[in-house]
């Protein structure tokens, strides 16, 4: 006899940036799916046309591939979620036709779900985390964020680039290869592990933000003179930048007088970054959490697990709302859940 279906399940659709994602949650936060593929530009960065590109060509895929997964039929399915903003304009756009296609098709409603409050709720789910201040470092992000009144408030974010662009560029400019499996940052991290000699670079913290791009452009800067050696450079690239963004965390965690700290996003898989904020949560007394690989990423886990709040607080995205929001910042939206 076949297992019971669970009463609720809600499809997540994530394509903001390079990756175009499908993930499966009940609506009591059983992850059945979570299917990730990455597009990965043959040369330079990622230019948004050919991101979107290539999640219009894996789509269908992928969709396909989650159902296998979890052994579910798209009739099974009660709800879609998907990751309505912020991110790049043509890859958002095709994540959201598949989620209103899919919608239609089962005649089922569409939920419009913000990419950082999907980042930290599943961060939540994850860990166990409940009322956390987040650090959110990714490709596309940096930021630290926590609870307040209603929504996510924004405590300190980059003035420019993200940590994770900040690690990619220069990777790419230091010559290095990514591939799949091994993120840019991964491959800095390796480097910077076995760096001894710390070289000066512009640190900048101003109030609570950062700014990075005065970091990686020195650091390019030096790694096309010569004279250093790669391992120091990505040693003391790290070393700068993570020093910057736990200056910002921990300064948060002080002022919000918050007990948990939850570091997410693709740099959270770094161990050296990962243990710099641990230091600051022990520091504290309060507890720490990386979120797992596969959920700190971007990933539709995520849009799924996001799309059961907002649906269950009432959350439904008509299609004629269902347009997509580039610049939708994380403190726009109200988080009723959380109340
Ligand atoms: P995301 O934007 O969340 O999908 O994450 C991608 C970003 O995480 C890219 O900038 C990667 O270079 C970065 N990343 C992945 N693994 C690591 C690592 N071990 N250390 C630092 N950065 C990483
Ligand atoms: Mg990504």
């Amino acid at each position: 006899m076949r297992a019971r279906k669970p009463t609720g399940l809600c499809l997540g659709i994530e394509s903001t940036a390079d990756d175009f994602s499908v993930g499966i949650s009940t609506f009591a936060g059983k992850i059945l799916a979570n299917v990730i593929d990455a597009y990965i530009p043959t040369e330079g960065g990622i230019h948004p046309r050919e991101a979107a590109r290539h999640h219009a060509e894996v789509a269908g895929k992928v969709v396909r591939e989650a159902f296998v997964k979890s052994g579910l039929k798209p009739k099974d399915i009660s709800i879609v979620g998907f990751s309505q903003g912020p991110g790049l304009g043509p890859c958002l756009r095709t994540g959201a036709t598949v989620a209103r296609a899919l919608a239609s098709y089962l005649r089922i409603p569409l939920v419009g779900v913000n990419h950082c409050v999907a980042h930290i709720e599943i961060g939540k789910l994850r860990t166990g985390a409940k009322n956390p201040v987040t650090l959110y470092v990714s490709g596309g992000n940096t930021m630290v964020a926590a609870y307040d009144a209603g929504r996510y408030r924004v405590f300190g974010e980059t003035l420019d680039i993200a940590l994770g662009n900040c690690l990619d560029v220069f990777a790419r400019e230091a010559g290095l290869r990514q591939s799949s499996g091994v993120p840019f940052g991964a491959v800095i991290e390796k480097l910077a592990s076995k760096g001894k000699n710390m070289i000066p670079l512009p640190y900048t913290v101003k109030g609570m933000d950062m700014s990075l791009s005065g970091l990686v452009t020195a650091a390019t800067a030096l790694v096309k003179k010569g004279g250093h050696e790669l391992e120091d450079l990505c040693y003391s690239l790290q070393e700068t930048a993570f020093s910057m963004v736990t200056e910002v965390a921990e300064r948060a965690l002080a002022h919000t007088g918050k007990k948990e700290l939850l570091l997410t996003g693709g740099v959270a898989a770094n161990k050296r970054l990962q243990s710099m904020i641990r230091a600051v949560a022990e520091e504290h007394i309060v507890k720490f959490d990386a979120v797992e690989t596969q959920f700190a990423i971007d990933n539709g886990a995520m849009i799924a697990w996001a799309g059961v709040l907002a649906f269950r607080s009432g959350g439904v995205t008509p299609l004629e709302k269902s347009f997509v929001k580039l610049k939708w910042r994380l403190e726009e939206v109200d988080v009723p859940w959380m109340r």
